[in-house]
């Protein structure tokens, strides 16, 4: 433990309900990690009027916030959070350095691993301490079909990125206090190579999914993106939203904002209708709120399966097709 300090850093990403969450999911395991180590819970957050974050990572945590606001960090620039998570990193010694595996966090991650000449493990599923004081980061490899435990035993900090969902956030907490250092903008910045221009909301999902009367949900048994494209084109026919569960994201078939579960949205169409999905607990745990399921499935054992009012046992891109023929048949006539 005398290579470096005890305490765990975790980024403190706001941006959307994403990115805020995966934050607060890492306090919860950052508070376990810090433990283990004897070390604070620290989070550092880049940007600016970060007011209501602050009080959200004590709430959620923290044993200190480390904010430097800004107006010059309202919007996320690479090379400048970089070049400030290093410096705080140099200068305080965390042990370890957490970061949400968000587009952002996965390009920040890798910087500053590579600037302080550390290891970082990418879209880790558990995180642990060993009777070294060392991390122990499990990643899955080869197409999911391997968990790796990965040990980086000489060079610190210790770096991971971890996906949204991965771990539960802890309840709120409003009474918790933390101290909050508010930290000058270092003098000598450069300016950013990439200038942003722009920057746009996408219109958000959550209120058309949470209250569409339909709802066409897609799992891992759609198999590929080009797939689970029909599955939207069932959604429009039927004047529904498509949903997707945690694997279909990850594989990038469908948005983030379309996950339903525990680490997503709860839904409650009037019919969800279910294709590829095994009906684990924490996707199980967004659909209570459907009154009728119609699930589409190839194992009739499957959970999902159980749950329905109608399960079809049958290939769900075929399903899928099918249906589409058949409404667009309807609608001509
Ligand atoms: C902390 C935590 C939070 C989580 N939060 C969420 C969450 O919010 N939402 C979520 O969805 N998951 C969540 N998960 C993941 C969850 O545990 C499951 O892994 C996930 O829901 C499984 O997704 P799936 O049903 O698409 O895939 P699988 O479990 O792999 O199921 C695929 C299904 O497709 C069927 N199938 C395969 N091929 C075909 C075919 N050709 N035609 C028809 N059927 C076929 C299979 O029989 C199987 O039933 C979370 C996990 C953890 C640990």
């Amino acid at each position: 433990m005398d290579k470096a300090g005890r305490d765990v850093w975790v980024f403190g990403d706001y941006r959307n309900y994403f990115q805020n969450r995966v934050t607060l999911q890492l306090l919860a395991r950052g508070r376990e990690l810090a433990a283990a180590l004897g070390g604070e819970l620290c989070v550092l957050v880049l940007g600016h009027e970060l007011g209501q974050w602050v009080e959200e990572y004590v709430a959620h945590g923290a044993d200190r916030v480390l904010a430097l606001d800004h107006p010059c960090l309202r919007a996320y620039q690479s090379e400048t959070y970089t070049r400030l998570l290093v410096d705080l990193a140099l200068a305080r010694q965390p042990r370890v350095i957490l970061v949400g595996a968000t587009s952002f966090g996965r390009e920040l991650a890798a910087r500053a691993a590579k600037r302080l000449h550390t290891g970082l493990t990418a879209d880790c599923v558990e995180l642990a301490v060993n009777d070294q004081g060392l991390l122990v980061q499990t990643a899955p490899g080869f197409g999911g079909n391997l968990l790796a435990e990965i040990v980086i035993p000489r060079h610190f900090p210790q770096m991971a990125t971890v996906r949204p969902g991965t771990f539960q956030e802890l309840p709120h907490d409003y009474e918790r206090q933390a101290p909050v250092e508010w930290l000058p903008l270092p003098a000598g910045l450069k300016p950013e190579r990439v200038r942003l221009l722009k920057s746009e909301r996408l219109p958000p999902r959550e209120q058309a999914l949470e209250n569409a009367p339909v709802v066409v949900c897609g799992g891992r048994g759609m198999a590929s993106k080009k797939k689970f494209r029909n599955l939207q084109e069932l959604a429009r026919l039927l004047g529904g939203q498509v949903a997707a569960t945690r694997p279909a994201v990850y594989a990038r078939w469908s948005e983030e904002g379309t996950l339903v579960g525990q680490a997503g949205r709860q839904i409650k169409p009037q019919v969800l209708f279910s294709f590829g999905v095994s009906g684990a607990i924490q996707h199980t745990a967004g659909i209570s709120g459907a009154p009728f399921i119609v699930a589409v499935n190839k194992n009739p054992g499957a959970v999902m399966m159980q749950m329905a009012d109608v399960g079809l046992v049958a290939d769900a891109n075929q399903t899928c097709l099918a249906l589409i023929r058949e409404l667009k048949k309807r609608l001509r006539s």
